[in-house]
């Protein structure tokens, strides 16, 4: 299984490396976005650049959570066991939260 909490520090170590930015969060965050858009384009485009585009949106992300001490790895393990257990009801189209919308 790949180790993502030693992955965000070997990302976070490259950025050190190659002066890339770590300091401004909003830059980080705007470039994990642009990541993101050109995926989307590659995939609209039906190219075969998909999969690195969506690499590249893993990396800035792992990136930007060393950055800001999160760590990614457990934040993910957490909120997919909370997912599982989430509960939905369908009304008018959407699914809704049980829970948060105290619905029975
Ligand atoms: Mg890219």
């Amino acid at each position: 299984m790949i180790d993502l909490k030693k992955l965000q520090k070997e990302i976070y170590q490259n950025k050190i490396d190659k002066n890339f930015n770590v300091k401004d969060v909003d830059l980080e965050f705007d470039l994990t976005r642009g990541e993101l858009d050109e995926a989307q384009e590659a995939h609209q485009q039906k190219r075969s650049d998909l999969r690195e585009e969506l690499a590249d949106v893993a990396i800035y992300l792992l990136g930007l959570a060393e950055i800001l001490k999160v760590d990614l790895e457990r934040e993910i393990v957490e909120k997919v066991s909370k997912n599982k257990k989430r509960r939905y009801k369908k009304i008018n189209r959407e699914q809704v939260d049980v829970d948060k919308q105290n619905i029975k």
